[in-house]
């Protein structure tokens, strides 16, 4: 048996999930643009011709070389060492069960630190910390090398979406640490080699295949959060059951939503096959028109004598990121109001704007 390094986070919680037969998630336009990102920060990282487009045919665009030649500038900055791409790292752990997978990128800073970084180009935020993709990648490294190392460096590089933490997040961990989390990962695999079974729904269920039919916890939760919806019945709430019904609800919407996504691709993947699904059909969905590759203003006025170029304005945070001062942008932007909305707070978060964060246990 072999669980992919970039799937491990899930049998880390929900140790069932490599028992169930489920079927193979199907590509979708985000992941091969994501693919050809990949292949984008490989070719130029290690000095490869780069190409017009990516060996799954997606065209390298503007938008990729700005979201990722600064990542690039930065790893060759850092690098001490040669820079590995897509290097394959398998490792087996005591129970037989076989770690596989390819980082995408992984080198030696000038302090002797090992590197090991991930791209992300989806906009679904991915944490570095305790990020197990990261930590097998690092253990399959040090194996692959069999060296050691005092500390180890754990970056996720997420360009596009906004993150308080920054578009790239690091979490350094020492030697010691990462053969904690390896012991972690033995025993949960040790289990599942034991035969351990139990589905436990977390916030992994989104990006499981179970959640369509296969998983019955997942379809207990699914159930659970439309009879939510039919349970309260109170004419007047106090606060804290107002808080706790928005809570419910909140979870209920999120749990209905991964489930319409995923019998939504299990649909798509039926109808590709040639099923019938009453009552649906696939029509084909198309984002804005854009020029094809090789197309430029000059060409279209030679041929219709029309000059199409525009200026345009940058985007606030595309000058920021171009090296336009953040304090300028702000003194220069204005935000429309577009009404209130009700959010939770994290009380730590508040605790922590209130009275600083430089004590780690909270006391005074
Ligand atoms: S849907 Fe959730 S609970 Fe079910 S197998 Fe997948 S991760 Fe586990």
């Amino acid at each position: 048996m072999h669980i992919r390094c970039s799937g491990l986070a899930r049998p880390m919680i929900c140790p069932g999930y490599v028992h169930l037969e489920l079927p193979k998630s199907p590509s979708n336009p985000a992941a091969e643009e994501g693919t050809a990102a990949g292949e984008y920060l490989e070719r130029l990282l290690l000095n490869k011709p780069l190409g017009a487009c990516a060996s799954n045919n997606v065209y390298f665009d503007d938008d990729m070389k700005f979201y990722l030649d600064p990542i690039i500038e930065d790893v060759k900055s850092r690098a001490t060492s040669n820079i590995l791409c897509e290097q394959n790292i398998d490792w087996q752990t005591s129970s037989g069960i076989w770690l596989k997978g390819k980082y995408d990128i992984a080198f030696i800073d000038e302090k002797g630190t090992l590197c090991v970084e991930d791209l992300k180009y989806g906009w679904g935020i991915v944490e570095v910390k305790e990020n197990w993709q990261l930590i097998a990648y690092a253990i399959g490294e040090i194996i692959r090398r069999g060296q050691a190392f005092d500390k180890i460096s754990l970056k996720i590089h997420q360009p596009r979406p906004h993150h308080e933490d920054g578009r790239t997040r690091e979490w350094l961990i020492t030697y010691s640490e990462l053969l904690q989390y390896k012991d972690k990962i033995e025993n949960r695999l040790q289990e599942i080699a034991d035969g351990k079974k139990d589905l436990q729904t977390s916030s992994q269920c989104k990006y499981c295949m179970g959640t369509g039919e296969a998983c019955p916890a997942f379809n207990r939760l699914f159930y659970r959060s439309l009879e939510i919806t039919t349970e309260f019945f109170q004419d007047s709430i106090d606060d804290d059951e107002l808080a706790m019904q928005l809570e419910q609800i909140k979870r209920a919407e999120e749990v209905i939503k991964i489930k319409k996504d995923s019998l939504t691709e299990l649909g798509v993947l039926r109808i590709k096959q040639g099923k019938n699904i009453p009552g649906y059909v696939l029509s084909k969905k198309y984002g804005n028109r854009i020029w094809k590759n090789g197309i430029n203003p000059e060409a279209i006025q030679m041929m219709t004598g029309k000059n199409i170029i525009e200026k345009t304005i940058m985007t606030p945070a595309k000058a920021e990121k171009v090296g336009v001062s953040k304090d300028l942008v702000n003194q220069l932007t204005d935000k429309k109001f577009l009404g209130n909305k009700l959010e939770k707070k994290d009380s730590t978060e508040i605790g922590n704007k209130i009275f600083g964060n430089n004590n780690p246990n909270g006391g005074n």
